[in-house]
């Protein structure tokens, strides 16, 4: 039985990505911040292969209870999806740094340490995946629109970050590997963006099934093509 972790599964994306794999009969571990708040995933819950956890990315100490809870439990993918938009104030004449550093914690760092504190649970799988929800936002190669700098930044870190680890980490077997979802219809993607979340969580899990190591420290698209950097 294959076990998946999805942090920020609450909505959006990482609702349908735990919708899509419990239908694949895979366990899933739909992590959020704020579990008794989260209806549209408690309504999957008579699903046996869901369980839900607490987890706000952005703290040492919940990502420390997680990976104490879980110590032992096999991980064959964890997804990094939690992410914000960073808020309104990033443009070039009202830049809000704090919200920028927020954006950084959430989008670059927190997919970091979560990598590292589940690394023993992924090193425990016999093909463990460590995919992470960037964006093309954040891609050097395409010179796209203006503004959104918080958030641009963030994405080309957390790329940058998960390209380095990806080589560390070969040796010991792991697949790592930055993804841009498409433009999705959430919370954060709005009502006019291209496709929707079931459409993107099918791609992504349909990539997530066939990374090997050979694709490892590369960037992809949710529709299983390789991405500019
Ligand atoms: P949503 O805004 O719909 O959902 C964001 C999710 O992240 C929510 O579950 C939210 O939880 C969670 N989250 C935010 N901050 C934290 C935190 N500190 N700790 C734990 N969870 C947190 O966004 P999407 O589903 O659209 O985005 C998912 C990922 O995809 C993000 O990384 C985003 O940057 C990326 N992406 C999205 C695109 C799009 O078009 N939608 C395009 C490119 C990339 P809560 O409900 O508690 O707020």
């Amino acid at each position: 039985m294959n076990t998946i972790l999805i942090s920020g599964a609450s909505r959006g994306i990482g609702l349908e990505l735990t919708r899509h794999f419990l239908n694949l009969d895979w366990q899933v571990i739909a992590t959020c911040r704020n579990p008794e708040l989260a209806l549209p995933l408690q309504s999957l819950s008579s699903n046996p292969g869901l369980r839900i956890m607490p987890l706000e990315v952005t703290s040492a100490e919940s990502i420390r209870h997680l990976a104490q809870t879980l110590q032992g439990q096999p991980l064959d993918v964890l997804v990094n999806n939690a992410g914000v938009m960073g808020g309104d104030q990033q443009g070039l004449a009202n830049m809000d740094p704090t919200a920028w550093l927020h954006t950084f914690a959430v989008n670059t760092i927190a997919p970091f340490q979560l990598s590292t504190a589940l690394l023993p649970n992924l090193l425990q799988a016999e093909l463990p995946r460590i995919i992470t929800i960037s964006s093309q936002m954040g891609a050097f190669g395409l010179e796209m629109g203006s503004g959104s700098y918080a958030y641009r930044s963030s994405k080309s870190a957390v790329s940058k970050v998960m390209q380095v680890m990806a080589q560390e980490l070969r040796d010991q077997g792991v697949v790592v590997c930055p993804v841009h979802p498409g433009w999705v219809r959430t919370d954060m993607g709005g009502p006019n963006a291209q496709i929707s979340p079931a459409e993107s969580a099918a791609g992504l899990a349909a990539l997530i099934n066939k990374l090997t190591l050979a694709e490892s420290g590369r960037f992809w698209t949710w529709d299983g093509r390789e991405h500019v950097w």
